[in-house]
């Protein structure tokens, strides 16, 4: 029986697990899904925006692949902790394949990124995912002006989060703390913006064109800083995906500009202006986060033009866009992984084909997926292949795994295989308290009840005592 470790429950893990029971080169695959939460589904359940119900929905995929009977998935596990690294992991299992994601964000490396009042905007989608790391987290929203770094897929849930009301958010699975701060903002202007051309934007379309459709949200964009993108004004040659979401930009930068906020402005008056606004900018690049006694007060920005080569070049001429809330959305990066060689250019772990490689040689039984084997890029159907090419890997090298001695060496003549002991068990003896599929569905049964008493549907428990007494409910009273 060959018994695989997969370190981390998102789409990359599960999607790993599911390629590895679903084989059938080898029929007697056991595979343990391992994670530090108690919760499974990685970013599926912290990551993506609780307004996209849709995708949420893939949990339910993801469940399935949990509940096969060849799946056994342990919550609260810390794998990196004292008495788990990878030597004491590979002596409870054959292969370890780590699916850890990118767990922290890139930085901008500018003046005042760290004033108050300016955050990661992983760190804002982790507070209202309810993760439980962000509980002690604090979000207000007194400012009227925030301002969104980036534009990407990230960047456009932040801020379309920021500029939905309150009757919209209710109805999602949101905590009850970041609900009514949410609910309470006094944003008005939601700046979005990208340091290159809108034919560049990494955002895609249907993200883009949903920022359309909120009610009582006019966006903005400006048709002469579009026009500044050669691939703009001429997108024939542009990639399916840019030149969409080119063609829904030209089309709100068409649109007649809406009027002022008088509802009784009278026959032939422009409509109302709407409560909220997103402006979409492009071509200027962040110099500086300004701020005062209060913190963050305005960001201040080069503007940048087209180099002709993809990227742009600075132009000297400056600008500044206030607003009390910044929101860093440049991309998530990889952490270093106890035990594992890292490549710090790109925040991943060096591998061939999803194995781990050490020094230019594979190192035995242990294997990437996901966003710390290729960056964190691609939607979450990406991961599918991807987590398809380790467990190939992996695969292909069952003999040899099966017939390794715990320091990964050939197998030597009456040595001993890795351990015959019960995984949790070992887990149980490596300091960990883990929590099983059941202790999982005591935490979804907790949050279905919590909601039903706010009068709302299932919400999020938001930290970690919440989650791990709800898991603990579901363990056998001695
Ligand atoms: P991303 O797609 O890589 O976008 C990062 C943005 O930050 C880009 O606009 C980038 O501009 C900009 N940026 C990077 N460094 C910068 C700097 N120093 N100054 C100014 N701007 C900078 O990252 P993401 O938005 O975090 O998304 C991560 C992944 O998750 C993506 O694959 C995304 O599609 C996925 N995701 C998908 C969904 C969905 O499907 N609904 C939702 C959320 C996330 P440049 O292009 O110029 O570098």
């Amino acid at each position: 029986m060959l018994r695989v470790a997969v370190i981390g429950s998102g789409p990359s893990g599960v999607y790993t697990a599911q390629s590895l029971i679903e084989q059938q080169t080898v029929p007697d695959i056991e595979v343990y899904v391992l994670d530090r939460l108690p919760c499974p589904y990685g970013l599926v359940r912290y990551g993506v925006a609780p307004d996209h119900e849709k995708i949420k929905s893939l949990q339910n995929n993801l469940r399935t692949v949990l509940e096969h009977p060849r799946a056994h998935f342990l919550g609260n596990v810390e794998v990196g902790a004292p008495g788990l690294g990878i030597a004491e992991l590979r002596k409870i299992f054959d292969a370890v394949v780590f699916c850890v994601g990118a767990a922290t964000d890139r930085r901008l490396g500018i003046p005042g990124e760290d004033l108050p009042g300016s955050h990661p905007a992983t760190e804002f989608v982790a507070w209202y995912s309810a993760h439980p790391d962000a509980a002690a987290l604090r979000f207000t929203f007194a400012a009227r002006s925030a301002l969104v770094i980036g534009v990407g897929n990230v960047a456009v849930d932040v801020a379309r989060m920021l500029s939905r009301g309150a009757a919209e958010l209710a109805a999602t699975d949101m905590p009850q703390g970041p609900l009514g701060a949410l609910a309470d903002s006094h944003v008005e202007d939601v700046w979005m913006i990208g340091r290159r051309g809108p034919s560049q934007a990494k955002f895609t379309t249907k993200e883009l064109r949903e920022l359309g459709s909120l009610p009582d949200t006019d966006v903005r964009v400006r048709p002469e800083e579009l026009a500044l993108d050669p691939a703009y004004r001429d997108p024939g040659e542009l990639p399916a995906a840019a030149r969409r979401n080119v063609e829904v930009l030209r089309g709100w930068a068409e649109r007649p500009a809406t009027g002022p906020e008088n509802p009784d402005a009278g026959a032939g008056a422009p409509p109302a202006r709407p409560r909220r606004r997103i402006h979409l900018r492009f071509f200027l690049r962040p110099v500086e986060i300004l701020g005062d006694d209060g913190g963050v007060r305005a960001v201040r920005f080069e503007r940048t033009a087209p180099d002709g080569a993809g990227g742009v070049s600075g132009t000297g001429e400056f600008e500044e866009i206030e607003g009390q809330l910044v929101l860093r959305s440049v991309g998530y990066r990889g952490t270093p992984q106890p035990g594992l060689p890292f490549d710090e250019a790109t925040g991943t772990v060096p591998h061939l084909a999803g194995r781990v490689l050490q020094d230019g040689a594979p190192l035995p039984g242990v294997y990437v997926a996901g966003w710390i084997k290729r960056g964190p890029t691609g939607v979450i159907g990406t991961n599918r292949p991807c987590a398809k090419e380790t467990a190939s890997s992996l695969l292909a090298d069952a003999p040899a795994l099966a017939a390794r001695g715990t320091d990964g060496g050939p197998l030597a003549a009456g040595a001993a295989h890795r351990t015959a002991e019960d995984p949790v068990a070992a887990l149980i003896r490596a300091g960990q308290r883990p929590v099983p599929w059941p202790g999982w569905l005591a935490i979804e049964a907790a949050e279905a009840e919590w909601g039903h008493g706010l009068g709302r549907g299932t919400v999020k428990l938001p930290d970690w005592a919440g989650l791990l007494n709800a898991a603990r409910s579901a363990e056998p009273s001695d």
